[in-house]
Order: C-alpha cells, then sequence, then structure tokens
C-alpha cells in the first residue's frame, strides 16, 4: 500500500515534469536543465514501479513526447514515435546487451553506432517519391503537420532520388541547428531585441514551429535521417546499416559518423571516442545511439511502451546543471578586461566540479538578470569557460540582490571605463593594477614575448604575494638570493632561472613590443609595429592616424596604443626596461612568416572562401606549423573563415591569436604561398 507521502509526492512531481513538459515541447522555452527533469522523471518512475496503483494514465512516464501545438494541424503517424531508453553508466550498457542477447538467445549482437544528435524528430512521408508531410514527434501517435515549413530546409529532398523506393515511406530523422548557425542567429536576435534560444536544441524547435514558414526558411536549420516508420509497395532490406544505405541513395542526408560495432564493449570504445571528438563537431550531440543492426532481431526484441527494446541512448554526462550563486565578483584580466564571475555553490557539471562561472559582461548580467541567491542553469562543454546561461525565475529568494557593475576596480581602485568593444569594461589602471601584474609578468615572460625559461604563473604568483614582483621591470631586479629562498626546488633552478632572466635581455623589438601586453596588439601587430616604427621612441610618439597607416591596425588598436603609452605609469616601466639593459638588434628583423609559424600550434575553423580547410592546414603544415583540430590552451592561433562557431568562442575566450580569412591570406602571401 502507498503511503500518504508517497501519494502526495506522485502527485508533486506529476504537476512538476507538466509543466516542464509544457515549457519545453509547447514553448520550446526549457524551464530547467534536462538533468532536473530526468531526475524528477526518474523518482516518478520508481515510485510508480513500487506502487503499481499510483501510476496515473496522465502521468509522464506513461506517454513519449510533449503535446502537438494547437496552432498547427494533426498528423497521425503511421507507425508510432518512440523514445529511446537511456543509458548513464556503462554497466547499464552491457546489462542492455545482455539482456538483448538473452531475449535473442544468441552470443554476439553487432550494433549500428549512431550519434544522438539534440534536436527533434521527424516523419517525413513520401508518397510516390515526392514529399507528402512532415509530421513532428509530438506525443509519439500523434505530431504536429509541420509540411510547410519543413518543405524549406534545404537538406530534406521534395522528391527522392533514384527509383527503389517504396510508393509510400515515412522516414525518421532529427532536424537540428549546427552551433555555427545557432551562434549567429542568437547574435541577430540580440541585436534585434527578440528571444534570446538558450541552446541549439531549443532554437531547432523553436524555428521549425513558427507560423510564418519564411522565418523557418531563413533558419539554418538541418537534418540527418536515421530510420523509417511504415513502408508500402517496397521491401525492407536485412540490417540497418542497409537501411541508412539505401537512404541515403535516395537523397536524404545520413550521418558520416555512423558506424558498426560488434558488441557492447566496441560501442563503449567508440562511446570514449566521441566524449572527447564531440567538441570537433559542427552540431551537438548528447550521447551515442546503440541499435540492434538486424532487422529480425530488432522484431524479435520488439518495443515496451515508451521506447523500443533494441536500441539504447548512452548519453554523455550532463553540460547543463542547477546551483546557487553565492557571490558576483569582478576579475580582472592581463589587459584589464573586468569581468564578472559568479562565485557558486559547487556543482559536478560536465565532467567537472564548477564553482565558477562567467557572465561575461554587465549586458549579459543584465539580460538574464541574475542576481545573487539566484538558482541559475550553468553550462560546461569541453574545456569552454563554463557560464551561466539562465536564471530559475520562480526559485529566486526574496533576499535576493541585485549586482551593480563598480566604477572602480576592486584592486587597485583606478576607474572601470567603458570600451570601444561592445559590452566590455576595462580597469583602467594599466600596469599598476595588482590583479593585472601576475596576468601581465606571466604573459611578459611568456615563450613568445621574452621568453624566461622556468618563469611559471606559480613562483610570479608566489613573487607577487611577498611583494617581490610589483611590475614587469620588477623582474630584472630579482637576484639569486631571493629567488634561491623562494624557490623549494633550490639552488639549481634558481641559477637556471637568473640565467633565463640574463638571456632574456637581449631580444627583438617586436618581441619587446608584444611582452609590454598592450591589449590587441598580439605578435603579428607587434612585428608590423616593429617594421614601421625603428625604435621605440618614434612608436611612443606616433599619433592614431599615423598607427593606422599600418594596413592591419584599425582605430580601436591605434587608440589602445595610443592610450597606453599616454599613460606616465606604463612610460616609466618601459624606460626600467630599457635601463634594465634590454637591448634588441636595429631594425627588429622581420621574421620570415616561416619562422613565425614553425612549431606553432594552428586551428583552422570555419569556412573559407578560396580553399578547404585540409588544404589550409596542409599548406600551413608545409610551413612547419603544427596543425591540430582542437582549441586549448596550446593554442598559438586559430585562423577562422565564415561562420566559425564553438572553436572561435573559446579562442577568444582563452585569448588565442586569432586571423581571419584575410590576415590568413596576407600571411600566406608574405610567406610567398599565395
Ligand atoms: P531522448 O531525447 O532521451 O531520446 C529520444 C530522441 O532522440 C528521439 O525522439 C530523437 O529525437 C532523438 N535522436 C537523436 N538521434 C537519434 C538517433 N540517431 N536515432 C534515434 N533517435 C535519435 O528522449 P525524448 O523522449 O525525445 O525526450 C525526453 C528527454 O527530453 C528527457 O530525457 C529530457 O532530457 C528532455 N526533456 C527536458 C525537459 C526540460 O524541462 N528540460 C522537459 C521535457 C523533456
Amino acid at each position: 500500500m502507498a503511503t500518504q507521502k508517497a501519494k502526495s509526492r506522485v502527485k508533486e512531481l506529476i504537476e512538476l515534469l507538466e509543466q516542464y513538459e509544457y515549457a519545453y515541447y509547447v514553448l520550446s522555452e526549457p524551464q530547467v536543465p534536462d538533468v532536473e527533469y530526468d531526475r524528477c522523471f526518474l523518482e516518478l518512475e520508481s515510485l510508480e514501479k513500487k506502487y503499481p496503483e499510483l501510476t496515473m494514465s496522465f502521468s509522464p512516464t506513461q506517454r513519449v513526447g510533449g503535446k502537438p501545438v494547437s496552432s498547427f494541424g494533426e498528423v497521425q503517424h503511421a507507425v508510432p514515435m518512440l523514445s529511446l531508453a537511456n543509458a548513464f553508466s556503462d554497466k547499464e550498457v552491457m546489462d542492455f546487451d545482455r539482456r538483448c542477447r538473452e531475449h535473442l538467445r544468441i552470443k554476439n549482437i553487432d550494433y549500428v553506432v549512431e550519434l544522438k544528435l539534440d534536436g527533434l524528430a521527424v516523419s517525413l512521408s513520401y508518397r510516390d517519391g515526392v514529399l507528402l508531410k512532415a509530421a513532428t514527434r509530438g506525443d509519439g501517435t500523434r505530431g504536429e503537420d509541420v509540411t510547410q515549413n519543413v518543405r524549406g530546409i534545404g537538406s530534406i529532398p521534395l522528391r527522392l532520388r533514384g527509383s527503389d523506393w517504396p510508393s509510400f515511406v515515412e522516414i525518421r530523422g532529427e532536424i537540428f541547428m549546427p552551433l555555427p548557425g545557432f551562434m549567429l542567429l542568437n547574435q541577430h536576435q540580440k541585436a534585434v531585441g527578440e528571444k534570446v534560444y538558450v541552446n541549439p536544441r531549443n532554437a531547432a524547435a523553436g524555428s521549425l514551429r513558427q507560423l510564418d514558414s519564411r522565418i523557418t526558411r531563413s533558419r539554418p536549420l538541418e537534418i540527418f535521417c536515421y530510420g523509417v516508420g511504415a513502408i508500402e509497395g517496397g521491401s525492407m532490406p536485412d540490417s540497418h546499416i542497409e537501411m541508412l544505405d539505401a537512404l541515403s541513395n535516395w537523397g536524404l542526408r545520413t550521418n558520416p559518423e555512423t558506424t558498426l560495432a560488434k558488441g557492447p564493449l566496441d560501442c563503449l570504445d567508440k562511446y570514449l571516442n566521441f566524449v572527447e571528438k564531440r567538441h570537433d563537431l559542427d552540431y551537438e550531440i548528447d550521447g551515442l545511439v546503440y541499435k540492434v543492426n538486424s532487422y529480425s532481431h530488432q522484431d524479435a526484441l520488439g518495443s515496451v511502451s515508451r521506447a523500443p527494446r533494441w536500441a539504447l541512448a548512452h548519453k554523455f554526462p550532463a553540460q547543463e546543471e542547477l546551483t546557487r550563486v553565492r557571490n558576483i565578483e569582478i576579475q580582472i584580466g592581463r589587459t584589464g578586461a573586468a569581468t564578472p564571475v559568479a562565485r557558486l555553490d559547487s556543482v559536478f557539471v560536465g565532467g567537472a566540479t564548477v564553482s565558477n562561472a562567467t557572465l561575461h559582461n554587465f549586458e549579459e548580467i543584465r539580460r538574464l538578470d541574475v542576481r545573487i541567491g539566484d538558482t541559475v542553469v550553468v553550462r560546461r562543454a569541453g574545456d569552454v569557460i563554463p557560464e551561466v546561461i539562465g536564471v530559475l525565475l520562480e526559485s529566486r529568494p526574496k533576499n535576493s540582490k541585485r549586482y551593480h557593475f563598480p566604477k572602480k576596480c576592486p584592486v587597485c581602485n583606478s576607474e572601470i571605463v567603458k570600451t570601444d568593444e561592445g559590452p566590455l569594461m576595462r580597469c583602467s589602471g594599466g600596469l599598476i593594477c595588482n590583479a593585472q601584474i601576475t596576468e601581465s609578468i606571466r604573459h611578459f615572460a611568456s615563450r613568445k614575448a621574452m621568453d624566461i625559461d622556468g618563469m611559471g604563473s606559480k613562483i610570479i604568483e608566489q613573487m607577487v604575494n611577498v611583494g617581490l614582483l610589483k611590475t614587469v621591470s620588477d623582474v630584472y631586479r630579482l637576484d639569486f638570493t631571493t629567488i634561491a629562498e623562494l624557490d623549494r626546488s633550490g639552488k639549481k633552478s634558481a641559477e637556471n632561472l637568473m640565467r633565463a632572466i640574463e638571456a632574456s635581455r637581449e631580444t627583438t623589438f617586436s618581441r619587446f613590443l608584444y611582452s609590454l601586453g598592450i591589449p590587441q596588439v598580439g605578435e603579428k601587430t607587434a612585428v608590423e609595429l616593429a617594421e614601421k616604427f625603428k625604435s621605440i621612441d618614434s612608436l611612443i610618439d606616433a599619433d592614431s592616424e599615423l598607427l593606422q597607416a599600418i594596413p592591419d591596425i584599425g582605430p580601436i588598436v591605434a587608440s589602445n596604443i595610443t592610450h597606453f603609452f599616454s599613460e606616465p605609469h606604463n612610460q616609466r616601466i618601459v624606460k626600467e626596461l630599457l635601463s634594465a639593459g634590454i637591448v634588441w638588434s636595429e631594425p627588429a628583423p622581420i621574421d620570415s612568416v616561416s619562422d613565425m609559424l614553425e612549431g606553432k600550434t594552428i586551428v583552422v575553423t570555419g569556412t573559407l572562401s578560396s580553399m578547404n580547410r585540409a588544404q589550409a592546414q596542409k599548406i600551413l603544415a608545409s610551413l612547419g606549423a603544427e596543425v591540430s583540430s582542437t582549441i586549448s590552451k596550446k593554442t598559438d592561433m586559430l585562423i577562422a573563415g565564415q561562420n566559425a562557431g564553438s572553436k572561435l568562442n573559446k579562442a577568444l575566450d582563452l585569448g588565442v591569436e586569432i586571423l581571419d580569412e584575410q590576415e590568413f591570406y596576407d600571411l600566406l602571401t608574405k610567406a610567398g604561398v599565395t
């Protein structure tokens, strides 16, 4: 007998889930992250299992998906569109395989491994090869008629190719929005004050469900097909993999990453591979789907109410979680960029424990209306910096506090100024700001700047903490005894560090300029400045107009340079560095392009207009660069073509030097490649 407590919990969970589903399926505006929905769903499922008498016919566990939106017509699916059983652990995958083998009484099963695309399922009916109807999954038996909107999606053929298709066929697939398009759409939505979508899935669902099909057509939607429903006047092949081939021959888009796996261990191998590789894809996936390949085996296994027994969705760890904002603080970066950061109750998300998340800038705080004390959705995807993407307004406590962006730097008390770079704010303290010291010295000593081997973050932090380093010029006041006392690794490494500091005095003009950490003056700009201005004095004297005579320098960079040199403390530091004996041979040698690229880790992303990515990578490799496909702290440069997506954002977050297509071609021209 169910207890009163269980009864009221079931009621509560049903109401909660109904509310979440309405927001997710009907409004395309999820109220909570999927993990929160899943937690409630699992709890309800286990209560209903324990007390079957509490299972209501209207319980969310009893149906497949959301209810159809009333404004669209309804479509009856000839074969129901089921959901998928979920697995979150290896053990659940092994159990699934064991259950299938036992049911089929066979020793080994071949699976088709597909990516679990994070979009929305649709069914496309073709009669005599012509697109007749397109429907969303809806509640699994009836969906919304989205034919008009689907007709605008370029990758969905209005007519099938070839002639060996059945006279009637329902094709199942996932409509999704690739990441670059999603980012552009949100930028546009923000600019025109329209709704910003929290993730690509919701953007895809929202875009497909537009009442005006012209809007859908303007949205970057794509499809991958992964199955069939009803078939008339034609025969099914023997296996799922052959069916996918047939779909592809009929001109339907199937996912090129789909593979066959021999047994569950092979599936798990592929899963591990995609835990990393997913971040290189241009679209979001939330797991892999394992499907029994043989259709006769699928038939023998059949389905339970919500999902087939022959398929399993192996989900990745959640990338979005709920937590509470304890405080909001400003973090000052090397160039003084003042970034608001939410200090959070620690939460495990995207495979790591997160206790800080960026709020990007004051506009974002306003847009999200984040307040101290709020429950927020935190997102951590790959090694991208965790960010707050939403607020649970209904959980806002009465004593939540609005955040006011400070006017003064919390560390050095200099003014925080608005920049010309959109909503970015910057501490105007320059090299006297304590918070910037550690970062600026780390940059100063880095490989591409003064190249002081052994001067890593740890020792710099230690030195800044004890007041040994206040500006970059203090580096040249360090002596052996002080370092040896500080550095636990002792005499030997103190000797090495002293030697490295000594050696760094002899440098090039461009390295010296780069090491000063002037906002937006990267390696390449530093080389150009050194080329044009033969001495530091003439650069200090240069006005904005003269600086802009350099092709790659625009008004913003020019003003960063003049502003930097107009600050008396920056002038003093430059003087101190020069009197510390820093020298370079005049004029700074223009490193040949291959010198600039030699050994550099470079990533190419987006679309280039006159070559494909593989060609660009080949050229870079021939110039000595190491070409990589993922952005990390080790990346030296990103070449960003059109529609560059997540990699561009990640590079911006990590402060990686970014070249646009034109700059890349200029570089190649210099190298004599084009
Ligand atoms: P699901 O998303 O876990 O899996 C089934 C779906 O996977 C299919 O319908 C299809 O759309 C998709 N899919 C992607 N690639 C596929 C492939 N290769 N082969 C087959 N299918 C593929 O289940 P669901 O029933 O669609 O949705 C339930 C999930 O939705 C919940 O687990 C929850 O995470 C989320 N949800 C969230 C909220 C919320 O408030 N955040 C509310 C409702 C549902």
